[in-house]
């Protein structure tokens, strides 16, 4: 096979990844010195277009990183006014008196925020500092040198025809080298995944973990709207059993920010997630808010979840990883942004010194240092046995034990269960279907609940039909030969978006795994919850995937 060549650009920092992670790096960068070349490459059509996270934020890494965001118009408006928490049973609740929650629950000083509008916010500023940000450019390649060091990141390919072979109007895309590069490509980032078996970053880590989230952004009638009102729920649908939870909250302008959060351990291969997420908004004390109501966003995506102990060696030659690609959320506190802000702080502030130092290409070792030690480890440390307990004992028995562990560790500085182990990968978890039973979800009203394809449509994702697969299969064979009798392909159901088909002659013989990547809103669930590990999720090319509004 000929080498493709391309044009090569030389940057002091090379960042993947326009997150609130990535930009704090970039923004930082700059703060520390003016001079260093900084450039930021976001595979979506503009930035925010992939962002997700509508979502409570803790300002702790925007005050770190902006002190002044209120005065310099950052779209941080609705302060939390009222936290609730709901155990659901069918057809009724019962709302938890606050006091009973850990106090590190409570989100009081946080804000009700588009992540979408902040990280557009933080662009401009970044951009103000003179960072180069290019939206629209994937990176699908990793570049090393020749002593194995990351040395830069090949982005902006597209063109290709659907065999992979140059289109007419091909483009093979550039490489960008950076003395460092940091990934910052949010859960579960493709090129992150390669570097972290490449530099084996997790053989002392235990197994990450994760969540599907799946979100609707609705405009509904002010007397249902409360701005400032933050409601989060357990139990009915998803039960006891299986991980997971809802969130409700009532940001600006009568819009409310609603999704569910799955846990993708579940071990029962015909649930699925999304249409958990349908039936939940049937319930009496989550319609009454949403009744008059129009949705007008859909999205999903993934949220690590394995915390403390499954954060990955951060530092290794040549780069860092950022963010959620080192897996930093806060689990029951369902917060990442903050520690995603923190962690391009510590980055940008290793890479600076050791510019500054004359060196390149090594191991910033500071950085890994200080994400252990510093706010985030602390903030992640004592929470950690939370997904633990809840995998073992349920939502129930993990908020319970989870919740007392969190207590001791608050007052007393210390958990008294030390540190559990997450067990399986959540690929692994999956049951056989012969051991569990089907479930019969009803059928989407078209008013409060609405079927796959028509909610894609509200997440304006968009592929070329005639381009490659994105989505990889390492034997094309195996959904029929092994996943769908042992497990009744559970990609047919896992995935938001309706990308796995299983189609048959009208007979209902010959079964056939179909690939509707066209579809895909970039959740990156397949990639982990396909119970074979069969499934590859890669960048596709250009500017694809979902333009999401202001998620
Ligand atoms: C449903 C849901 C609800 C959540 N709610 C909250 C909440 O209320 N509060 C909170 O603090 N946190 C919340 N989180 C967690 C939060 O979203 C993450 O912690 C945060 O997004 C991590 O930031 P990041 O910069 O690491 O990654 P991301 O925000 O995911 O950003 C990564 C960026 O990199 C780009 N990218 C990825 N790969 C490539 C590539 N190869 N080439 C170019 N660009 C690439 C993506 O398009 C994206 O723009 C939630 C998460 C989910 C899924």
């Amino acid at each position: 096979m000929t080498e493709i060549e391309r044009e090569a650009m030389d940057y002091d920092v090379v960042i993947v990844g326009a997150g609130p992670a990535g930009l704090s790096a970039a923004i930082h960068l700059k703060q520390l010195d003016a001079d260093l070349n900084v450039v930021v490459l976001e595979k979506g059509s503009e930035v925010g277009a992939h962002i997700l996270s509508g979502a409570v934020l803790d300002v702790s890494g925007l005050d770190a990183l902006i002190p002044d965001w209120a005065a310099r118009g950052a779209p941080i408006k609705t302060r939390v006014k009222k936290d609730r928490f709901l155990m659901l049973g069918q057809g009724g609740g019962l709302r938890l008196p606050n006091f009973l929650m850990p106090p590190l629950m409570s989100n009081h000083g946080a804000y009700i925020v588009s992540m979408g509008n902040v990280t557009r916010w933080m662009a401009e500023q970044a951009e103000a500092l003179g960072v180069e940000i290019f939206p629209g450019m994937a990176c699908s390649e990793l570049v090393y040198d020749e002593g194995g060091a990351l040395k830069g990141v090949v982005a902006g390919e597209f063109g290709l025809n659907a065999d992979g072979t140059p289109g007419p109007h091909y483009e093979p895309g550039m490489i960008l080298r950076g003395k460092y590069v940091f990934l910052s490509e949010g859960a579960r980032g493709s090129l992150s995944k390669q570097v972290i078996e490449n530099f084996e970053l997790a053989k002392n880590a235990d197994v990450q973990k994760f969540g599907l989230g799946i979100k609707e952004i609705w405009d509904v009638p002010p007397e249902n709207h409360n701005e400032g009102e933050v409601t989060h729920s357990m139990g009915w649908p998803l039960g006891w059993k299986t991980g997971g939870g809802s969130f409700l909250y009532h940001a600006e302008n009568n819009q409310v920010f609603v999704g569910y959060i799955v846990d993708l351990n579940y071990k029962n291969p015909y649930l699925s997630p999304y249409s958990e997420f349908q039936r939940w908004k049937h319930h009496p004390m989550i319609s009454e808010v949403l009744k008059g109501g129009k949705r007008v966003a859909y999205g999903a995506r993934v949220v690590a979840k394995g915390g403390y102990q499954s954060i990955p060696q951060s530092a290794f030659p040549g780069g860092v990883l950022l963010g959620c690609s080192a897996g930093l959320v806060n689990l029951p506190r369902i917060k990442g942004n903050h520690n995603a802000m923190h962690s391009g702080i510590a980055a940008a502030k290793a890479a600076a010194k050791a510019i500054k130092a004359g060196r390149m290409g090594d191991e910033l070792s500071d950085y890994d240092t200080a994400l252990r030690e510093g706010v985030i480890g602390k903030d992640l440390k004592r929470v950690r046995n939370v997904a633990p307990l809840t995998a073992r004992f349920g939502p129930l028995g993990g908020l319970t034990l989870g919740g007392f562990d969190m207590w001791v560790a608050n007052l007393f500085k210390f958990n008294p269960l030390g540190t559990l182990k997450h067990g399986k990968s959540d690929a692994l978890s999956t049951g056989k279907a012969a051991d569990y039973p089907v479930i019969d979800y009803p059928r989407p009203d078209g008013v409060l609940s609405f079927d796959r394809l028509t909610s894609v449509s509200f997440s304006a994702t968009n592929h070329a039909e005639d381009e490659p697969v994105h989505l990889k299969l390492a034997d094309p064979e195996l959904p029929i030969r092994v996943n769908l009798p042992q497990y009744a392909e559970p990609a047919q159901r896992y995935c938001p978006a309706g990308v796995y088909e299983i189609i048959r002659d009208e007979d209902g013989t010959n079964p056939r795994f179909q690939i509707n990547a066209q579809n895909c809103v970039h959740c990156k669930t397949c990639d982990i919850k396909d119970p074979s590990e069969n499934i590859t999720w890669t960048c596709p090319q250009g500017c694809e995937g979902p333009n999401y509004p202001n998620m």
